[in-house]
C-alpha cells in the first residue's frame, strides 16, 4: 500500500484552532445577540444543493457559477454544488415550506461555510463562512435601510465601526432593460480595451463589465452610464426613500453609482460595507489588503418567483466571517484557560473517588480537566500547571484511604484558611472548590 504522508488541508481551506474558533464563536454569539434585537430567527440549509438552484438563482453568466462552484455528479445522475452562498437556499425553503402562504413576511438569519473556487489569498479562501440576514415580504426601501442598520450595529459590537457603506440602485424590470442597452453601447465603443471575459460578457450580461477587478476594464468604463442615472419614477422613488430611511437610521452612507455586484438577482438597492482604509491611505482600519470588502447585499424581489414561488420582495446581506474576524480586536485577545481545575487521581484505589469528585465539581458548572492516568505525582502536576487551571484537587492512595482530597491553590493566591493547601473530605470537596473559586473571581 503507497504510503500516506504528508496530507495537508485543500488549498484555500483552512482549519480553525481553539485561538481562531473562539474569536468565530464570539463573533457568532453577537450574531444572534444583535440580529434577535431585530425580530430575526436563526435557519440552517444543507451545504449541497442541485446545481440549478445556484445557476438559475445566482446566474449562469456570474463568476460564481460560470467559474467557482464545486460541482459533482449525485449517484443517480443530479448534479450537485456545495452551496456557494446562502440567498439562493435561503429562497428554496422560503418556497418549499410555504412561507409565502403561512407567513409572508420572514425575518432569517445564518451562518455557516460557503465554498467558491476562487484564486486564493490573503482574506480570500475557497472554504469560508458567511453570516447573513434576509427580509422577505416587505418592499419599503426602510426595510432596506433597516437591515443596513442592523449589519453597522453587528459590525460595530464585535469591534469593527468606521465602515464605509456604500449604496446604489440596479433598478428593475422596466427600467434596466434601457440601462442596459446604454451600458452596452457605451462598452463597445471601449471593447478593445475590456478584457477577453467583458468582451464577452458585453452580449450576455453587459452590468457585469462594471464588476470586472481587472485595472484595464475599470478604467475604460470609468465613465460609463451609470444605473442610478436611468431609473423609473417607481425606482428613483425607492431610491429616495432608501436614502431617507438610512438618515432616519442615523448611518452614514455614500453612493457608489458603478456597485453592481456579482450576482444576477439583485434589482433596486445593492450595498457594501467595507474596511476603513489602512492607516498609509489615511484610514483607521487595519486594512484587508485587496479584498476590503466585508459585506455585502441588496434587493432581491424577482428571485422567488424565478426560483417557483409567489413574487415575494426580499432584501438580505452577507458578511464575511473570516473578514470580520481579521478586523475585530477580539483576534490579538489570549485563549483563555480551558479549565479551573484540575483533578487528578495517583495510585490504587484512587479512580473513583476522584471521577466522583470531577463529575460533582461539573455538575455546579465548574470546568474541570481529570486526569486517571499511570502518570506520577510530578507529570499530572505539570500538566495542571500547563492547563491553566486556579485549583488542582489531589487523590492520592493515602487520602483515598482515608476519604479525603488535597486541594491546593495554583496562583498566588491562598485558600480561605490562608494556606497554599488544604485536606478536605472528598464529599465536601465539591462545594469547598466552589466557594474557593468564587473568592478567586
Ligand atoms: P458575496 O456573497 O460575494 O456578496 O460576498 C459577501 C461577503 O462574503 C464579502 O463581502 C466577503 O466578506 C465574503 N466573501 C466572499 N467571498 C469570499 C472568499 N472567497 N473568501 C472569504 N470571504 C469571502
Amino acid at each position: 500500500m503507497a504510503e500516506i504522508s504528508n496530507i495537508r488541508s485543500v488549498k484555500g481551506m483552512h482549519d480553525l484552532l481553539p485561538a481562531s474558533s473562539r474569536v468565530f464563536s464570539r463573533i457568532e454569539a453577537e450574531m444572534r445577540r444583535v440580529f434577535s434585537q431585530y425580530g430575526f430567527s436563526e435557519i440552517r440549509t444543507p451545504v449541497v444543493e442541485e446545481t440549478r438552484l445556484f445557476s438559475r438563482g445566482i446566474g449562469e453568466e456570474t463568476d460564481i457559477v460560470a467559474k467557482e462552484m464545486y460541482t459533482f455528479l449525485d449517484r443517480d445522475g443530479t448534479s450537485l454544488s456545495l452551496r456557494p452562498e446562502n440567498t439562493a437556499s435561503a429562497v428554496r425553503a422560503y418556497i418549499e415550506h410555504g412561507m409565502a402562504v403561512s407567513d409572508p413576511v420572514a425575518r432569517w438569519y445564518y451562518a455557516g461555510p460557503m465554498f467558491r473556487h476562487e484564486r486564493a489569498q490573503k482574506g480570500r479562501y475557497r472554504q469560508f463562512h458567511q453570516i447573513g440576514a434576509e427580509i422577505f415580504g416587505i418592499s419599503d426601501a426602510a426595510a432596506d435601510a433597516e437591515l443596513m442598520h442592523m449589519l453597522m450595529d453587528f459590525a460595530a459590537a464585535v469591534g469593527v465601526s468606521g465602515g464605509r457603506l456604500g449604496i446604489n440602485s440596479l433598478g428593475c424590470a422596466a427600467c434596466r432593460p434601457a440601462y442596459r442597452e446604454a451600458l452596452k453601447s457605451f462598452a463597445v465603443g471601449v471593447r478593445e480595451r475590456l478584457c477577453e471575459d467583458c468582451g464577452r460578457r458585453i452580449e450576455t450580461n453587459p452590468l457585469r463589465v462594471l464588476d470586472c477587478k481587472k485595472e484595464p476594464c475599470r478604467a475604460a468604463t470609468e465613465n460609463a452610464p451609470a444605473s442610478a442615472d436611468h431609473l423609473c419614477a417607481d425606482c428613483a422613488a425607492h431610491f429616495a426613500r432608501l436614502r431617507s430611511a438610512l438618515d432616519a437610521f442615523g448611518d452614514t452612507y455614500e453612493v457608489d453609482r458603478r456597485m453592481v455586484r456579482g450576482l444576477d438577482y439583485y434589482n433596486r438597492t445593492t450595498f457594501e460595507l467595507s474596511a476603513a482604509a489602512p492607516a498609509e491611505e489615511g484610514g483607521d482600519g487595519a486594512g484587508l489588503g485587496a479584498q476590503n470588502a466585508i459585506a455585502g447585499g441588496g434587493r432581491y424581489d424577482g428571485l422567488v418567483e424565478i426560483l417557483g414561488g409567489r413574487p415575494t420582495p426580499a432584501v438580505g446581506f452577507a458578511v464575511g466571517l473570516e473578514r470580520l474576524a481579521m478586523l475585530s480586536p477580539w483576534a490579538a485577545d489570549p485563549l483563555p484557560p480551558a479549565v479551573r481545575v484540575f483533578v487528578m487521581a495517583v495510585g490504587e484505589g484512587t479512580l473513583e473517588p476522584a471521577a466522583a469528585l470531577a463529575s460533582g465539581l461539573r455538575r455546579r458548572g465548574v470546568s474541570v480537566e481529570f486526569d486517571g492516568s499511570d502518570k506520577g505525582f510530578k507529570a499530572k502536576f505539570k500538566r495542571a500547571d500547563k492547563s491553566g487551571a486556579v485549583v488542582a484537587a489531589i487523590v492520592g492512595e493515602d487520602e483515598a484511604r482515608r476519604g479525603v482530597c488535597a486541594v491546593k491553590s495554583m496562583t498566588a493566591a491562598m485558600l480561605p484558611g490562608g494556606e497554599k493547601q488544604a485536606e478536605v473530605p472528598v464529599a465536601d470537596a465539591a462545594a469547598y472548590i466552589e466557594t474557593v473559586l468564587r473568592h478567586e473571581a
